[in-house]
């Protein structure tokens, strides 16, 4: 005897005939974020603030030496270029392919930043991507809503407060695989604790010898380290906050990314952020006339180098398809 078949053949069951899915792995961490860490990622955002803030009337008492200024700026382009070059348009979005040595370089430089640790950041910046301004984005602005208290609470909470209230660690394992997989970046991701170390420092060590003074090593350590890291982070959460807030929609998206002109000179091009959401991949963000773009600019000199190699320029016909319509 046989049975009858239980799959009818009147259309309804089509999709039982399909092979199981494969098991994804979780968006999140099993375990949440400890106490600790948030509270130490806290005093990471709060520090440099208040130093800051305190830099306007230190100015006036003691003056800024030229040493400082440069030692800060030298610190801040190191970091800031690890994070849009390095971070943002390598590791995170693979705009082009990077030899060994640079490679490694990006890895060190964005860890100087003090905005996470590399595979951290990418997984963090991946999830913002695929859910952007949805719910599962990390730091939307316009997640408790469209009136302007919960749009205040938003920029908020999408500048700097996603990092110390948000419990729930993005997985490594499903957002960032690839670089799970390269034993330098392992390696730099784990170094991550000694590299901040090495970036507040740093300065101290190199103002102290430069003036040959204590008092040298002290305002290098506040222009160099605190001030600069205060400034650097502030620049890279307002394309969190602000570019996804206020500003121009040159380009189609389904978010509310925006072009933001003001902040394309200390963002290093990143504050067109429009384009960026519209055609990530893409190596230039400032594509339009006039739009500067230095790290973009940065990415031509490796590729004349011959270090980058694979840069995924704009193509033209790509932008104008995808341009908003005047
Ligand atoms: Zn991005
Ligand atoms: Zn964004």
């Amino acid at each position: 005897m046989t049975a009858a078949p239980e799959v009818s053949t009147e259309g309804v069951s089509k999709n039982t005939t399909r092979p199981p899915k494969r098991e994804a792995i979780p968006e999140y961490e099993p375990e949440l974020k400890g106490k600790a860490e948030r509270y130490t990622v806290f005093a990471f955002v709060f520090v440099p603030l208040i130093a800051l803030l305190a830099a306007v009337p230190f100015f006036w008492g003691w003056g800024l030496t030229l040493t400082d200024v440069v030692i800060a700026a030298v610190f801040y382009v190191i970091g800031g270029l690890g994070i849009t070059v390095g971070f943002h348009r390598h590791f995170t979005h693979g705009s082009f392919k990077a030899n060994r040595p640079l490679r490694i370089a990006l890895a060190i430089a964005g860890s100087i930043a003090i905005e996470g640790s590399v595979i951290k950041w990418v997984a963090d910046h991946r999830r913002h991507h695929k859910y952007s301004d949805a719910e599962g984005d990390p730091h939307s602005p316009w997640r408790f809503g469209d009136d302007w208290r919960s749009v205040a609470k938003g920029l908020y909470y999408a500048h700097m407060a996603w990092m110390y209230l948000d419990e729930k660690k993005t997985s490594p394992r499903r957002f960032a695989p690839d670089l799970l997989k390269d034993k330098d970046v392992v390696l730099i991701d784990r170094l991550f604790g000694p590299i901040v170390l090495f970036s507040l420092f740093a300065p101290a060590v190199i103002g102290g010898l430069v003036t040959m003074s204590w008092w040298g090593a002290l305002t290098a350590f506040f222009w160099g380290s605190l001030v600069r890291v205060a400034l650097l982070h502030h620049v890279t959460w307002s394309i969190n906050s602000i570019c996804h807030t206020l500003g121009e929609e040159n380009f189609e998206v389904r978010d509310r990314s925006r072009n933001v002109w003001w902040l394309a000179i200390p963002s290093f091009g990143e504050s067109w952020h429009n384009l960026h959401h519209a055609d990530p991949t893409c190596a230039r963000h400032g594509v339009l006339k006039g739009q500067i773009d230095i790290s973009a600019r940065v990415i031509w000199l490796f590729e004349k180098f011959g270090w980058a190699t694979k840069v995924r320029w704009p193509n033209n016909e790509r932008l104008a398809a995808k341009r908003v319509k005047v």
